[in-house]
């Protein structure tokens, strides 16, 4: 039987489907993903669970699904007008799905389909919904049932009490799933050549493989591609993956020399190729050159992006400051310096503390340095927006700024070891080795986000823990740019001696 998480991800590799059918033992079994807790799909499910009070869970994960569905439709001819995560089985039997909630709305249904997203995404929400209802239609329900999808209002802005009727935003789009009926049928044909082949369908690897997340069955696809393979060119554009497969080259050094690829990605393969750096000293000398005689203020926030707003005034999905650190240098190398942080009281609003704090621990003269300065210009931004009182002394601050990103997005330097990435956790232990991530609790921003979101759910004595782990994380990130910068500038200093 095809699920409908399985139609979604056959609809992109046939593949997929095939070994998902005859061959699950190939997959890799999944490692539990780092999402923030507050993000999750879960949470906002929950949410409109509590939308829709008072119904009847129908799942039980000890039943088998024939059971599932028969308990769903005795619950939908007795007396439930609410029913969470309802099962049906297409006609045929082939088909499945488990959906998020069914509601009687006068003499119809609304299956309501939940997301946590802030719009309809197309196509996928739609084929989702279309495949739920090809299977209500095999039973003859769709007579009954309107299918709807349910997502984030992007607007709405926490006042007191969470809202939930303002919070989540109802579509009916039963028109829309019947429009793509056809487009499902020709789906579900194309599945069925596919999976009575005897070979699994020859299909193209490429991004689908790992985009949003690493395939189950990457390991068996992939094995026997080299390591030096044309997907892993930073920024590599279809048209020029396609241009690879008509020349049938997988491998960096197949390239032909006159392909077309952009300086940046050619810099990129013969470093591959070779192992060897790439130093354009002069840009880096200009670059360190704008950074003055100091002192230097180096820079980094943790924040997080919570889908149901935690605080007065803020909306789902606002980036919220909890916590930052800065390191006050007075030139670059020295060894000597000043560590300043700030991290917010669990459960309470910190944007107004985040702020007069920072401004506090930054008024030094001099450069300040962050790593993807998009990212705090545009939180510096919205504190401005938000404190209005503040917006000139953010503006000086931002008017500070110097993104220690630029040398590596611009390939100033470029190691192999980069494979056409830029993030400091790339770029950190190829120029500054001797700060090491290994030891903390807390290795990366998805946990540290994570930590942050959850820390008011935590006992006193955890969150004190929870606190330091997240700290030394920050600072671990700083001093990384601490050290970044100063072995840029001893590559320099090799040229002058
Ligand atoms: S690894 Fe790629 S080709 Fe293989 S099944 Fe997954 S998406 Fe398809």
């Amino acid at each position: 039987m095809i699920s409908k998480t399985e139609f979604q991800r056959g609809r992109s590799c046939s593949r997929y489907l095939y070994l998902k059918q005859n061959n699950n033992d190939l997959a890799e079994p999944r490692i539990g993903s780092a999402k923030s807790p507050a993000n999750s799909w879960q949470q906002v499910e929950n949410l409109a669970y509590q939308l829709y009070h008072g119904g009847v869970n129908v799942f039980d994960k000890s039943k088998s699904l024939r059971e599932l569905a028969e308990d769903t439709i005795k619950a939908m001819e007795g007396d439930a007008s609410i029913i969470y995560q309802p099962t049906f089985i297409s006609a045929d039997g082939n088909y499945y799905f488990r959906g998020d909630l069914l509601v009687k709305a006068q003499r119809r249904w609304k299956l309501i389909e939940v997301k946590s997203s802030t719009h309809i995404k197309l196509p996928d929400h739609i084929f989702d919904v279309g495949f739920q209802y090809m299977i209500l239609k095999s039973l003859n329900l769709h007579k009954k049932i309107d299918v709807h999808l349910a997502y984030i209002n992007k607007n709405y802005i926490l006042k007191g009490e969470l809202n939930l009727s303002e919070y989540f935003i109802e579509e009916n789009i039963t028109h829309r799933a019947k429009e793509i009926q056809v487009l499902i049928k020709k789906t579900l044909v194309q599945f069925e050549k596919a999976n009575q082949r005897k070979y699994q369908p020859q299909v193209d690897l490429g991004k689908k493989c790992f985009d949003k997340e690493k395939c189950i069955f990457y390991n068996h696809c992939w094995k026997g591609i080299p390591e030096l393979n044309v997907y892993s060119i930073g920024r590599v554009l279809n048209s020029q993956l396609n241009y690879f497969k008509e020349l049938g080259i997988t491998r960096l050094d197949e390239i032909p020399s006159d392909a077309r690829l952009s300086d940046s990605q050619w810099l990129e393969v013969n470093a591959a190729l070779d192992g060897e750096e790439r130093i354009n000293k002069s840009r880096i000398k200009e670059f360190i050159s704008r950074l003055g005689k100091g002192p230097l203020i180096f820079m980094d926030f943790e924040s997080s992006m919570p889908a149901i707003p935690q605080f007065k005034n803020s909306r789902p999905y606002q980036q919220i400051c909890y916590q930052y650190c800065v390191i006050i240098q007075d030139s670059i190398g020295k060894n000597e310096y000043t560590r300043k942080e700030f991290i917010a009281e669990p459960g309470y609003d910190p944007r107004a503390s985040f702020v007069k704090s920072l401004l506090e621990d930054t008024v030094t003269p001099g450069k300040i340095i962050v790593y993807n300065k998009a990212f705090e210009v545009t939180r510096l931004r919205e504190l401005a927006n938000q404190f209005p009182l503040f917006k000139d002394e953010i503006e000086e601050r931002i008017s500070r700024i110097v993104d220690l990103m630029e040398p590596f997005e611009k390939k100033y330097y470029y190691h192999p070891s980069f494979k056409g990435s830029f993030s400091i956790k790339v770029v950190a232990p190829a120029l500054s080795p001797e700060i090491s991530y290994k030891n903390l609790n807390i290795q990366n921003g998805s946990i540290a986000m994570q930590v942050l979101e959850g820390m008011h759910l935590l006992s006193f004595e955890e969150q004190i823990i929870a606190k330091r782990d997240l700290l030394e994380y920050c600072f671990t990130d700083v001093l990384s740019m601490v050290h970044i910068l100063k072995n840029l500038n001893n590559l320099i200093k090799k040229e002058a001696a």
